[in-house]
């Protein structure tokens, strides 16, 4: 195991929340963050010691950045992955390129969790607007069509009801290349949220049971209902095996729905991830914070609960407005992102809520 001391420099591509929230945790600890960010304006940078401006596919400014790093990690699962291997003689860089690679495609992200024993959708490819015809007679609709590469939050999605039109699904989606996926009836959506460390060792936070409104997380409460609790055991050992088959090091989410036949595999996250952001109160330690141990090679933290409910409130778009009257319930821990303009669908920041 290689531990970075404190006072070491972690470069982080990517410049948005969890970049931040990241940066926080690991200026707790003692260690100075360096940003990679395309827009001059990230909310990351703002709270970390170095900022470098650029674009990913800019190597010369992409490696004058990682020879000042001593790790490098990311907080966005679209850094495009052939740059990468250009820097990975520079500083170790966790979680693995080969986490990114699988992440990126959906197609990919499906048959790496049927591989090690994980249930999915039905899906088909979609290549273009015949083969859209194909795959939905194959799996029938309700469906969803959702781009294999780039989509978050519901972007890049369309749901398809039974005798839809399909030339207005294929023109929602920019005629991407896409999967169809079957619509899968569940009770319940919950994320399997691990660390990793360099030993292989692993330590799992509660289960969260997810709540998603318009294709955005819109609160997660932790423990789970019994129908969640008793598809764990599943899903953390599928979550397991892949991380153990890309050697991960990191924190890692694996997204499920619970259905009668078990969990369902939907997608995952190869970083800190939105349904674990009530860890930073409700977890003796934190996605973020050990999220950085991991990667910095230090014991990993207890992953226990640090009440007996507690809840995370997303706030998206003008919800953020709001903060007068959240600050006003002394009980909330309020978390803002920074990002000044609040726009609809946007994730502006989040109300986090223990139960002792
Ligand atoms: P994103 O990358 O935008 O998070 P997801 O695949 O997680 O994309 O889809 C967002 C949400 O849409 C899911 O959390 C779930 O609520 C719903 N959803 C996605 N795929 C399906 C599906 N096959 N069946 C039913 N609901 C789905
Ligand atoms: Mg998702």
């Amino acid at each position: 195991m290689q531990t970075l001391p404190p006072g070491s420099t972690i470069g982080i591509l990517g410049g948005g929340q969890l970049g931040r929230m990241l940066s926080v945790a690991a200026a707790q600890l003692g260690y100075r963050c360096h940003i990679y960010a395309s827009h001059a304006n990230s909310v990351a940078a703002e709270v970390s010691a170095q900022f470098t401006q650029g674009l990913d596919e800019d190597i010369p400014t992409l490696t004058g950045f990682a020879d000042c790093c001593d790790v490098i990690t990311f907080e966005f699962e679209n850094v495009p992955v052939d740059p990468l291997h250009r820097i990975e003689s520079c500083a170790p860089l966790h979680p693995p390129i080969a986490a990114l690679d699988i992440a990126q495609n959906r197609i990919a992200e499906k048959n790496f969790a049927r591989e090690h024993g994980g249930t999915t959708a039905p899906f088909a490819e979609v290549s273009d607007r015949s083969s859209l015809d194909k795959a939905i007679a194959a799996i029938g609709a309700p469906a969803i069509l959702k781009t294999i590469r780039m989509g978050y939050d519901g972007k890049g999605q369309s749901r398809i009801q039974p005798g839809d039109d399909l030339d207005s699904h294929w023109d929602a989606v920019a005629q991407q290349p896409c999967v169809a996926e079957g619509f899968v009836t569940f009770s319940h959506e919950f994320s399997v949220i691990l660390v990793r460390g360099q030993d292989g060792e692993f330590r799992f936070w509660d289960t969260p049971h997810n709540v998603h409104e318009d294709g955005i997380l819109a609160h997660s409460v932790a423990p789970a209902p019994t129908e969640i609790l008793e598809q764990q055991d599943a899903a953390r050992g599928l979550a397991a095996r892949m991380a153990d088959a890309m050697d991960y090091v990191g924190v890692l989410t694996c997204e499920f729905f619970a259905t009668r036949d078990g969990p369902v595999f939907n997608e995952m996250a190869p970083r800190v991830h939105n349904s674990g952001h009530w860890t930073v109160e409700g977890a003796i330690t934190s996605q973020f914070e050990n999220h950085i141990r991991a990667i910095c090679g230090l014991p990993l933290g207890d992953t226990g609960l640090t009440a007996k409910k507690v809840e995370m409130h997303n706030l998206i778009g003008a919800q953020a407005d709001d903060w007068q009257r959240l600050l006003s319930d002394g009980t909330n821990h309020l978390h803002l992102y920074g990002k000044g303009e609040s726009r609809p669908g946007r994730k502006m920041g989040h109300v986090t809520k223990l139960h002792f």
